[in-house]
């Protein structure tokens, strides 16, 4: 076989202009805050500090917030839903003209290739904002009652995996609902959130109705404790999920919670092969599988079991790791060391528990945080492999030999979020599809997604949807 050598093609970080330092987005202007703490972010895939970010302290959180309701009482409320969709379909439009500059920044904190963010984040963050924009002024006929109402001011908080994409699905539909909103994105990815306030003043929409703080933990519970929030909306780890759910237990809030996943992506023997190949990389090696729906659980039905990991493995082989700006790059830089960390940690209890690692030849670069997409065989269900999220690109493979034992395996998981059947048999897609406890069930595919689609969890995997016309609800009081 002719073997290809890819040239260089780096996308060029020119068109960001990273400053060195940046404020809280309060009531329309940047401010310094008033903690005096500072955190930087970094490129992971260089660890060359990017920026330094305010650490917003009690007195920011409480002046982001009576920003927030502020403009919810004068302004957001009344001004009605279609002049709500004008501001909403404006920043879609800014962001459309933004798109590549938007990428690389993304990119550059982050660590996704940029192929990704070029292709599918950007992308969906505008459709996000497009589709929430035709809702607004439709708010009637959504199922909710004739005359729907605001519940007010959102605390937000988000996970570094997804940044831009994650504050699409969560402004979005506030903004279209009435609400008016204080996000805070991750603290290692808070550059497009920041990049996003810069695009809410270009909108000239009115000052308060999105405010951006950034910092830690516990500015993240600062804020979603604070008694003048009135709805919660957190995406991020089980653990920190219950803790946001007993913090507000007995408050008038409303919550909804997007927490991690184990999903299970089932392989029969009558699927077509290579698109279940392609769909289980992509299940898992997508976006350094820093996916909390990611297929990180494959079953595959025992008799075509090792014919199916001879072709995983030839085409794993081919995934390019490296230079998240280069676009022949598929699996990027880890987010973090500390993310990096976690992924060594389980994938060496893999091995110790008795499962076999495998890994294609693959150089990694010497700087930042990487690590190859892995494979583990030979797994078994009380394996931590099996139970735990690993939020990394690390394949589990477990096998089965009935439909029954496939879907109790899948199901045998605290988590219940996704999953995946690859059948050619429809009658089959939708016999399992109706006995898997997850939110989300793709057939034939993976790791799609759509603004008009709903997406959600079971059990420990969250509460509440977000997207589609169920994505509404969460923001409208009933
Ligand atoms: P995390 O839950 O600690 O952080 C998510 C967000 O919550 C961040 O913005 C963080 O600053 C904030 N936060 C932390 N403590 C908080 C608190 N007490 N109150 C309010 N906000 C708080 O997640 P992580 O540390 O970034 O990642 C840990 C694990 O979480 C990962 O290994 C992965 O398994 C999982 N995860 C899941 C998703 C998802 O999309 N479901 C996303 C990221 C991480
Ligand atoms: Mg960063």
């Amino acid at each position: 076989m002719p073997t290809f050598e890819y040239a260089p093609a780096p996308e060029s970080p020119s068109i960001v202009d990273i400053r060195s330092s940046y404020g809280l987005f309060i009531n329309g202007e940047f401010t310094d805050g008033t903690s005096g703490q500072t955190r930087k972010t970094v490129n992971p895939a260089s660890e060359e500090v990017l920026a330094e970010v305010v650490e917003a302290g009690e007195a920011d959180v409480d002046a982001a917030v009576a920003s927030a309701r502020h403009a919810y009482e004068r302004v957001w409320n009344g001004i009605g839903g279609s002049d709500r969709a004008k501001y909403l379909y404006r920043i879609a439009r800014i962001i459309q003209e933004r798109a590549r500059e938007l990428a690389v920044l993304e990119s550059i904190d982050n660590g996704k290739p940029i192929r990704e963010s070029r292709d599918v984040d950007v992308p969906l963050v505008a459709a996000h904002f497009f589709y929430y924009a035709g809702w607004a002024d439709k708010l009637g006929h959504a199922g909710f009652g004739p005359d729907p109402r605001p519940i007010g001011v959102a605390a937000q908080v988000i996970p570094w995996n997804f940044p831009l994409l994650m504050l699409a699905w969560k402004i979005a539909p506030a903004l279209a609902c009435g609400n008016t909103v204080v996000l805070k994105p991750a603290e290692t990815t808070p550059l497009t959130a920041l990049a996003f306030a810069e695009i809410c003043r270009q909108a000239d929409l009115p000052p308060g109705v999105v405010n951006i703080i950034t910092g830690g933990g516990e500015t993240g519970r600062l804020l979603v404790e604070h008694a003048d929030v009135d709805k919660v909306a957190f995406t991020g780890s089980t653990e920190v999920g219950r803790a946001i759910a007993k913090a507000v237990a007995g408050s008038t809030k409303r919550v909804t919670l997007e927490l991690g996943g184990k999903a299970a992506n089932i392989v029969f023997d009558d699927a077509a092969l290579d698109e279940a190949v392609e769909g289980i990389v992509n299940g898992i090696f997508f976006n350094q599988g820093h996916v909390c729906c990611a297929g990180s659980r494959l079953l595959v039905q025992e008799s075509i079991a090792p014919h199916l990991l001879d072709r995983l493995k030839r085409r794993m082989a081919l995934l390019r790791v490296g230079d998240p700006l280069d676009k022949n790059t598929d699996i990027g830089a880890i987010n973090s060391a500390a993310q990096l960390q976690r992924i060594r940690e389980l994938s060496a209890a893999g091995e110790a528990e008795g499962a076999d690692r495998w890994s294609p030849p693959c150089e990694l670069p010497a700087r930042g945080y990487w690590f190859a997409p892995t494979l583990f065989t030979g797994v078994s269900q009380a394996h931590r492999i099996a139970r735990e999220e690993i939020f990394g690109p690390v394949l589990s493979v477990l096998t089965f030999r009935t439909p029954a034992e496939a879907v109790e395996k899948a199901n045998n998981t605290p988590y219940g979020l996704s999953a995946g059947v690859w059948t050619e048999k429809g009658s089959r897609i939708l016999a399992i599809a109706d006995q898997l406890r997850a939110g989300v069930v793709w057939a034939n595919t993976f790791n799609k997604f759509d603004p008009s689609s709903p997406f959600g969890g079971y059990k420990e995997s969250g509460y509440g949807r977000e997207g589609g016309r169920h994505g509404l609800e969460a923001y409208l009081a009933h």
